[in-house]
């Protein structure tokens, strides 16, 4: 049988046999509508509680501040979108970051045909927010902030406390993307100055489809979807109620044992690391070197094709994830390579690698010593690399 080595935990996790089991039952005994009134109906409606309650204590804040969502592009559409709104008569516009989830850097578009504007800042070459030029960047109109916790390709930590204070001190919204930090790194909201934060359950070994924005009480907000009073009637719909139940119980999960996890998952990304720069060279390792989330590992491997990689990293049953956006049908390099300074050429030579806690360090082995055979043979065929090594043997 082939090999399956999965390295992709970014993109989407396995869901818990913990979680699928709290789930099942309410996919059938216990399937009543939440909204209605018999006594059929109330354990569903006291698992929905749960699930809120659960989420909740995992940010240090209350349940009537959790709104359930069908995942994080839903919560960040709602965050980016609904605050416009609301705050248009204070102003227009807004700032994040260019190296954004597409779920914040297309709301924000769309929002600049709409009468907004946006300020994406540049980062460093780690892929950190730059500090001074946001606190430059606010005008008397600025209403909201959003920038992402953890960035989903790179890993960086963004300085998500100074810009809490930053936003506070202004008096302007702070909403995170953090889909990829919830679960991985400790959160508190109050803390950290987060008015809105948006998170998915099936980045922390929970269902696809659902998820949650956190909305701090007192933040004047719209409805997003318009219908009945399911989530104080600002997210009308029947509840996903065996996906609310999943992410309640991932959630759960994920902050019993994020501390164990994230220091297993933090040696293992470090042993990875070390085993693919000592065997192959020209290498790169994208995103801040400490600052990063504990399973994500980037490197760019120069002459070569990330997607080639990819497919021959395939044959041998390693799934990872490359820095271009090929599968949209552009050739261009990720928008957050390129922002971190990387050339074109250098950018289409990344390879994602997002490890999990089942992950084993004789994984980590094999796929270092694919990675070395593998990029060894594209650079053989690369003509760029046969320039280059004429070029120093020349010198
Ligand atoms: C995956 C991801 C999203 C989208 O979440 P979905 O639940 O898949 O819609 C948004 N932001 C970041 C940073 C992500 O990694």
């Amino acid at each position: 049988m082939k090999r399956l080595i999965y390295l992709d935990n970014a993109a989407t996790t396995k869901t818990r046999p913990q979680v699928v089991e709290a789930m099942l039952p309410y996919f059938s005994e216990i399937y009543g509508n939440p909204s209605s009134v018999y006594d059929f109906a109330a354990p569903v409606k006291e698992a929905v509680t749960a699930a809120r309650e659960a989420i909740a204590a995992t940010l240090g804040t209350r349940k009537e501040d959790i709104y359930f969502t069908a995942g994080g592009t839903e919560a960040d559409n709602w965050a980016i979108k609904a605050a416009a709104e609301a705050y248009r008569e204070k102003g227009n516009h807004i700032i994040t970051s260019r190296i954004e989830h597409h779920a914040v850097l297309h709301t924000c578009q769309y929002l600049e045909k709409h009468g907004f504007e946006v300020t994406y800042l540049d980062v460093d070459e780690n892929g950190v927010v730059k500090l001074d030029e946001l606190k430059k960047a606010i005008r008397p109109s600025t209403i909201l902030i959003s920038i992402m916790f953890a960035n989903n390709e790179i890993g960086t930590i963004e300085p998500i406390r100074e810009i809490g204070a930053a936003a506070k001190e202004h008096g302007i919204l702070f909403h995170t993307d953090a889909v990829q930090a919830y679960g991985h790194l400790p959160i508190s909201v109050d803390e950290l100055g987060i008015d809105m934060l948006s998170a998915s359950g099936h980045k922390i070994n929970g269902p696809k489809g659902v998820g949650f924005l956190y909305i701090r009480k007192g933040v004047k907000i719209r409805s997003f979807i318009h219908g009945g009073a399911q989530e104080r009637k600002r997210r009308a719909g029947t509840e996903n109620v065996p996906g609310i139940v999943g992410l309640g119980r991932a959630a759960q999960i994920a902050a019993e044992t994020m501390e164990e996890r994230a220091k297993k998952e933090t040696e293992l990304r470090e042993y990875l690391i070390r085993q693919v720069l000592d065997r192959v060279p020209y290498t790169r390792v994208n995103g801040h070197r400490t600052d990063r989330l504990p399973n994500n590992v980037s490197f760019a491997f120069q002459f070569i094709e990330g997607e080639s990689l990819l497919i021959l990293l395939d044959s041998k049953g390693i799934c990872g994830s490359s820095g271009s956006a090929c599968t949209s049908g552009s050739l261009d390099p990720s928008h957050v390579l390129l922002a971190i300074g990387l050339p074109h050429e250098i950018a289409h030579g990344s390879l994602r690698l997002t490890l999990s806690e089942e992950n084993t360090k004789e994984e980590m082995d094999y796929v270092a010593q694919a990675i070395e055979e593998i990029v060894a043979r594209l650079r053989n065929m690369s003509p760029l690399y046969e320039d280059f090594i004429k070029k120093n043997a020349c010198r």
